[in-house]
């Protein structure tokens, strides 16, 4: 019986160990710990850093884990670097549950950027009203352009200030529809919206808002990561453990 260690913090791995569950098959899913309540899982769960490639390798030799699925998001690329080394450190099979990312459609208006900082550097610019979805972890980059409205979708509540004088935190995990990211974007009368390229499902309700609603994107490409294995959905990565 293979003894998998997921990676998970997305809608992605959810859906993986509710259907690892379903098929039979056991497993542990491990968590930063970023949120305060994590999404409730179907399998045993760990929470915490492991310490690094050395800390990951020592877990994974010290629980007999026989393969790693990795199904963090697209920008948690320290993670994934680790495991690609961890993997390479201990011999444990390893893939990961990856998601296209999203592509400009007829009516998007998108400025591509590298990385977090491209964004802040295209935000220096006269004030607007901005939606800025990139997590609360990124919040303080954006520090140099108090001049905008900030709308903040957050998981958690930020403690302490706002690293901006003018914004407004909405606490929610979603899921989102097309129909509410619309409203709320008309409701705080956004100019601009920030993203990360997250691909997948969970977040896009944002970007099909912007569309529709004729505003531009500012979007914020994913990291590179060294190659592995991946797969794009829950059931190819089922088999991968079963054959
Ligand atoms: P990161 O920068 O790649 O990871 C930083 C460190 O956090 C890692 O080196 C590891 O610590 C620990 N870590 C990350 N994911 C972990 C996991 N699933 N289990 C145990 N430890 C983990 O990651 P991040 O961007 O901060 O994201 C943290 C978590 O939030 C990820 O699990 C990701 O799936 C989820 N998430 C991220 C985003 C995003 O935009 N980045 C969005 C939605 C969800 P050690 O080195 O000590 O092992």
């Amino acid at each position: 019986m293979p003894n998998p260690l997921v990676l998970g913090g997305t809608t992605e791995a959810t859906a993986l160990c509710r259907a690892m569950a379903e098929q039979g098959l056991t497993g542990t899913i491990s968590f930063a710990g970023r949120v305060e309540r994590p999404v409730r899982q179907p399998l045993p769960q760990r929470v915490g850093g492991f310490g690094g490639v050395e800390g990951l390798a020592a877990y994974i030799r010290e629980n007999k884990v026989t393969h790693l699925i990795d199904a963090t998001h697209p920008f948690a690329a320290q993670m994934s670097r680790n495991a690609v080394e961890a993997c390479a450190l201990t011999g444990t099979p390893l893939i990961a549950l990856t998601r296209a990312p999203w592509q400009p459609q007829e009516g998007d208006d998108w400025t591509r950027v590298p990385d977090i900082a491209g964004a802040v550097g295209a935000l220096d610019c006269p004030a607007a009203r901005v939606m800025l979805a990139v997590g609360r972890m990124h919040l303080a980059e954006f520090a140099p352009n108090p001049q905008h409205f900030y709308l903040l979708r957050l998981v958690d509540p930020v403690q302490g200030d706002l690293p901006f004088p003018d914004a407004h935190a909405i606490i929610d995990r979603g899921p989102f529809t097309t129909e509410n990211d619309s409203a709320l974007m008309q409701e705080h009368r956004i100019d601009l919206v920030v993203s990360k390229n997250a691909g997948g499902t969970g977040a896009q309700a944002k970007i099909t808002a912007a569309r529709q609603l004729r505003l531009p994107v500012i979007m914020i490409d994913r990291p590179a990561l060294p190659d592995r294995a991946e797969a794009h959905d829950v059931q190819s990565v089922i088999d991968w453990l079963v054959h």
